[in-house]
């Protein structure tokens, strides 16, 4: 198939300096807890998105120098030559698909950690580190020289590493370069401090230099951050963000422009739509001849196409679409657009970085696991036998397994409960903000809808014996699990008084309609991710009065890891939902739940006509026991395995279950063993 000639200018070639992208697709840096501890798998996964037809690939943030050392955090990193090898190997997986490298230089200053160089961190002025109760000491004139240097022996590092083009970075309030733009952070009275023209000179200085050492074969890109999101406390889309690209229009050969922080750049699906920094970065344009890069979780080729097209962007700018897609150049180059596996926009990406180990994504289970379990997003395994397979449950988990199985060309048969296969993802993507979540059915249901070897067959619930009777040899069951209403949880390990009041409703209740007729109601939220705040939205929008009470600290607190906490919490109080943390249930009695302070302070009461509890889920098991309570009927009916998955298996995230699914059908008709399923990049030891 070929391409739609209306995709024509996404394929265009475009010069950044002394080198030539081979179209408009740019994979921006981003972040995947992979950096510097696993360089074999980074360099598989950013060799994976060249292949996919990605023109440029980027690294995440690159430390330059271990005075910026930002551990825990896994980035890349280039303090000295012994790091060229490992960023080296990216580059040739890179190259080997005729796409560019590019890399981000960064030096973090006080937004840095230096826990594992335990040296003193360095910033514009005496300051508090960002994120640790310590300081940042205010460098000297020697100190922003040796700052240049080490920037400088840095880019020359990169091309010695094979780098195509090389970053300024002055973004995500992250780097020393923003840091001295900052008014907020830069109070010096030298020629780096005081008016714009003095807060801009390193950053400018670092991109002469960078030109200087590496400008005759590298391109020289800056990241640049033209609005902060906190009005004149910061930088400015319309006051001094516009002014820096104003003061060094025609200096990089690339604008990479965004917004800052990192949890407005990334805004997830529920709190933003794609292309929802435009109006932010449209002026960069009209400042300067050079090329613009921008992002917006951009899955659309029509829209690609009129950002082009309207003077906005020259490159379409991607981290999270080319994470679930590592293909999505390719498949529109190809006319294959309804292949594309969009982003849903969740950033289970992101909490990779933020729990310190390799990325993976909802969408795409394959991402991370190209060089661990030589997964590729596109290419699977032929069939190994004439085996058939029967999947009970179509949820992301039975999906997944069937498409895969499917692709690997076995005879599946897919049966499904209801008349709408999706499973949680039926329920789920119904909730406020959440409709994207969607996709991740809909890409599955359109792929399977393909494939003459997969049987879906919908509003058949199944029952042991028509398991059974069926004479599959192979059976899974991915049936899912069902929330509990009983408080039984991680705070809980025995049923809360009170709680079998038929005023006690689970997340599965309000997902299917069944609300409570009156408030005030009580969401005891001990699961603490998204489905507290967003069922206390639901709540809210039917006109009840809703109070969410945690043990946590903050309402929905893992979504720090996905950028939402702060987010989450702002609409909760915008709505008038009450929160009440720190706080644990004792007992739910005549309208009234009882609560008791986690930290041995005074106990309350709270009003509560009904409750809704999450707090855990238990697997849809049944199956499970009556098809293996009964051996010799398994046997006597050709049945060869029974396997359960995702969160039949055991309850988790829907990336968990998309990612159960693949594996299982990844590791179908192949031996069993007890080896490492993964590869692992083992230290060199040496004897003394
Ligand atoms: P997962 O996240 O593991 O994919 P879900 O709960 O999203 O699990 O999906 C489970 C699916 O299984 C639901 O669509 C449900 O209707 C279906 N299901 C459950 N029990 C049966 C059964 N006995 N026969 C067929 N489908 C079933
Ligand atoms: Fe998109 Fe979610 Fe995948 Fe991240 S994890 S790339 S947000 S689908």
């Amino acid at each position: 198939m070929n391409r739609d000639p209306r995709y024509d200018i996404l394929f265009q070639p475009m010069k950044i300096g002394p080198v030539t992208a081979k179209n408009r697709f740019y994979q921006v840096p981003h972040c995947n807890g992979m950096g510097h501890q696993h360089p074999q798998a980074h360099a598989a996964m950013r060799g994976m998105k060249a292949e996919g037809g990605w023109a440029v690939v980027s690294t995440e943030e690159c430390e330059i120098h271990w005075t910026g050392d930002i551990s825990p955090y896994i980035e890349a990193r280039l303090w000295d030559d012994h790091d060229i090898p490992h960023n080296a190997m990216m580059c040739e997986a890179v190259h080997r698909h005729g796409a560019l490298a590019a890399i981000e230089l960064t030096h973090n200053g006080p937004s840095s950690s230096n826990l594992t160089s335990r040296e003193a961190l360095i910033g514009p002025r005496h300051e508090p580190a960002s994120y640790h109760p310590w300081q940042a000491r205010r460098m000297d004139r020697a100190d922003i020289r040796d700052y240049r240097r080490w920037h400088r022996d840095a880019a020359l590092r990169a091309k010695q590493a094979g780098f195509d083009i090389v970053y300024v970075y002055a973004g995500h309030d992250l780097s020393l370069a923003m840091h001295f733009l900052q008014k907020r952070r830069n109070d010096r009275s030298d020629e780096y401090g005081g008016s714009l023209e003095n807060r801009v000179r390193l950053f400018r200085e670092l991109i002469e230099d960078v030109k200087d050492a590496v400008g005759d074969r590298c391109g020289v890109a800056v990241r640049f951050a033209v609005e902060e999101m906190m009005g004149n406390y910061g930088i400015t889309s319309e006051g001094e963000g516009r002014e820096v690209v104003e003061m060094l229009a025609e200096l990089p050969d690339l604008w990479d422009v965004n917004v800052s922080n990192w949890k407005y750049d990334s805004m997830t699906s529920r709190f933003a739509e794609e292309g929802f920094q435009e109006k932010y970065i449209a002026f960069v344009k009209k400042l300067t001849s050079k090329p613009v890069v921008g992002v917006g979780r951009y899955t659309s080729a029509d829209h690609m196409v009129k950002l082009i097209k309207s003077g906005v962007l020259d490159f379409i700018g991607a981290a999270r679409p080319s994470i679930a897609d590592p293909f999505l150049p390719r498949k529109i180059e190809e006319g294959r657009i309804e292949d594309i596996r969009e982003c849903i926009g969740c950033n289970i990406c992101v909490t990779g970085d933020h729990l310190i180990t390799p990325i993976r994504c909802t969408q795409n289970p394959t991402m991370g696991e190209e060089w661990r379990k030589e997964w590729h997003p596109e290419v699977i395994a032929p069939r190994a036998s004439e085996s058939s397979v029967l999947i009970v449950g179509a949820g992301p988990a039975g999906l997944e397994a069937a498409r895969a199985l499917g692709q690997r060309g076995y005879d599946v048969h897919l049966a499904e409960a209801t008349t709408e296969p999706g499973g949680r993802v039926n329920a789920e993507s119904a909730l406020p903000g959440l409709g994207a979540w969607g996709r991740v059915r809909d890409y599955r249901l359109f792929q399977i809808g393909k494939m003459p070897n997969v049987t879906l067959y919908r509003d058949s619930r199944l029952s042991a014996a028509e398991i059974r009777d069926f004479g599959f040899e192979h059976v899974v069951l991915a049936t899912g699990a069902t929330w509990r209403k009983d408080g039984v949880g991680r705070s809980h390990a025995y049923a809360i008084a009170g709680f079998e009041t038929a005023a006690v409703f689970s997340p599965d209740d309000i997902m299917a309609g069944r609300m409570p007729a009156r408030g005030p109601v009580a969401l005891y939220d001990d699961d603490n991710f998204y489905m507290g705040g967003v069922l206390a939205e639901k709540l809210r929008q039917a006109g009840l009065e809703v109070t969410l009470v945690t043990v946590a600290d903050v309402a929905s607190s893992w979504s720090a890891n996905t950028l939402e906490v702060v987010h989450i919490n702002k609409r909760l109080r915008k709505l008038g939902i009450g929160i009440v943390t720190a706080k644990d249930i004792e007992r739910y009695h005549d309208g009234e739940l009882h609560l008791g302070c986690v930290y041995g302070g005074a106990g309350s009461i709270l009003p509560a006509a009904a409750v809704v509890s999450v707090t855990a889920r238990l697997p849809n098991e049944n199956l499970w026991f009556e098809l293996n309570d009964d051996q010799p009927s398994l046997v006597a009916a050709g049945i060869k395995s029974v396997t359960r998955i995702g969160d039949c298996l055991a309850p988790g995230l829907i990336a968990q279950a998309v990612y159960d699914g693949h594996r299982y059908a990844q590791s179908f008709d192949r031996p069993k063993s007890d080896a490492v399923p993964f590869r692992r990049a083992m230290p060199l030891v040496t004897v003394p």
